[in-house]
């Protein structure tokens, strides 16, 4: 009888396996149509220029302007281990190139807290998941202008260095709604999208949960491991590695 049960449970596990699977295929295939060009001087040689020319940005969650109001997370009691699902996403912007990665940056000796993605001023800035706009602003010495958004499944993302918002702070958003137009604001030395990927205030590399280059998603859901990130809400984060 427990042999049965546990067949039973294997053969379950197994096919809500291929369930989700197969929703993250349809999911796939109803992702807005984009224009996935590379261009030819999208080299690593060329990235890798770029990466040392882009700004540091000052974590708006510690350090932004009234960061006790931009980080609710403060004083919060952080799960150890936290599964979220990220299936129901749409990409954040139409281009897949990442011009500057999560990581540490020697040259500003601080971390880079999000990703930096390319794009002209005036490309529409989508929703990466449902969720609720938590706030708009704009800081000159930092992200310029950009939105906070508040996912239904536990995540916040940012966006910065935006030209116009397109959203209000509690407005509900669908995934894939535009919220806002790219730009140049703040301190940038060029347009691009910066996009983080917030669980409680630990700012997890972006490209942990997204393939930003194939558009999609590096998994179903995404575990967040708060031991991965004991120094990821100080600036002496040198968390750089790429989780799966
Ligand atoms: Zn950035």
């Amino acid at each position: 009888m427990a042999a049965l049960g546990t067949t039973a449970t294997a053969q379950r596990l197994q096919s809500a396996s291929s369930y989700s699977r197969n929703i993250h295929k349809d999911l796939l295939a109803k992702q807005n149509k984009v224009q996935d060009q590379i261009r030819v001087e999208e080299t690593l040689k060329y990235a890798n220029g770029l990466y040392e020319e882009t700004e540091p940005e000052p974590d708006i969650y510690t350090e932004g302007w009234e960061s006790d109001r931009v980080n609710p997370y403060k004083d919060a009691n952080v799960p150890n281990t936290k599964i979220i699902d990220v299936r129901n996403y749409v990409m954040p912007i139409s281009g897949n190139f990442v011009t500057s990665p999560y990581g540490y940056r020697a040259r500003f000796k601080r971390t880079h807290k999000g990703v930096d993605l390319r794009a002209a001023v005036g490309d529409t800035v989508r929703a990466a998941f449902s969720g609720r706009v938590r706030l708009t602003k704009f800081e000159r010495s930092g992200y310029g202008f950009y939105v906070i958004v508040r996912h239904n499944n536990g995540l916040e993302t940012v966006y910065g260095h935006l030209s116009r918002f397109l959203v209000k702070p509690n407005q509900y958003v669908k995934a894939g709604q535009p919220i806002a137009l790219s730009g140049n604001t703040g301190r940038s030395t060029g347009p691009h999208l910066h996009f983080e990927t917030r669980f409680m205030g630990y700012a997890i590399n972006p490209e942990a949960i997204f393939d930003f280059q194939n558009r999609t998603t590096v998994s179903d859901t995404y575990t967040f491991t708060k031991s991965n990130y004991t120094e990821a809400r100080s600036n002496k984060s040198n968390y750089a590695r790429r989780q799966r």
